[in-house]
């Protein structure tokens, strides 16, 4: 959907449910930046051919806001297309990583005869592990031709979390930084990287951003910014507060 003038979010791309994960646009007038690439191939395929559509002609990037799966399953689809994949420098999976994911993804199909049947490998099929080819080491600015994006460290649910700051329109790319309506996932981490969290969190808020793309869950408008923060904000302070994460165990 297109949030702006530069701006579009592309939400709803498949992942183990109930989770879905979202992506987005930043189309310049020459260059497109693609916020993350899905979790497979047939999610880059789509975003591919959104981009396309949206600006013709434009030289595509891609970025990864962090180095889980579901973020950056379409990295092999666009490195096929020549398109640059930029990331946080601590982006580095591996092959095993890779097939565990694939492991556990098929260990949570309800349907016995389903997970026999491995359909994991269909959700997968056509994708590769691939990290970006383009390290982050310190924030940086994309000019992509009458708007730019910037890139913003924001650590906590993992090290290598960035955002995506269109700071013109005002709409904010925070991949997992922030999420809508699910329960955060903390999982990554422990009480010191969620205390860095709620930095991020503070800086994210200090935007005051009027549009924010999560990286899961609905896309949050005006009042709903705040919301979302402070939603994210209670469960990490109770996190912090018990020292364990709220879906442990
Ligand atoms: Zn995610």
């Amino acid at each position: 959907m297109r949030l702006s003038n530069c701006c579009y979010a592309v939400t709803g791309l498949g992942y183990s449910a109930p989770w879905f994960v979202n992506a987005g646009l930043i189309a310049g007038d020459k260059r497109t930046l693609i916020v993350d690439t899905g979790g497979n191939m047939h999610a880059a395929q789509t975003l591919h051919g959104y981009a396309v559509a949206a600006k013709p002609g434009n030289l595509l990037q891609v970025i990864n806001t962090e180095k889980h799966f579901d973020h950056i399953g379409g990295n092999s689809y666009f490195r096929d297309q020549g398109v640059e994949v930029w990331g946080h420098s601590g982006i580095a999976r591996t092959e095993a990583e890779f097939q565990a994911e694939i492991a556990e993804f098929n260990d949570g199909i309800v349907s016995s005869a389903r997970r026999a049947a491995g359909e994991a490998k269909a959700f997968f099929s056509g994708t590769r592990l691939v990290n970006p080819n383009r390290a982050l080491d310190e924030e940086t600015t994309f000019d992509l031709g009458g708007c730019s994006a910037s890139v913003l460290f924001t650590p906590g649910h993992t090290a290598t979390n960035v955002s995506v700051w269109v700071e013109e329109e005002r709409v904010l790319y925070t991949g997992d930084c922030l999420i809508n309506e699910y329960v955060p996932n903390l999982d990554a981490g422990g009480v010191a990287d969620w205390k860095v969290w709620l930095a991020s969190l503070e800086r994210v808020e200090a935007l005051r951003a009027e549009i924010v793309v999560a990286g899961h869950g609905p896309v949050a408008r005006g009042d709903e910014v705040q919301r979302v923060i402070d939603t994210v904000r209670r469960i990490l302070d109770e996190a912090i507060a018990r020292g364990v994460s709220p879906t442990a165990g």
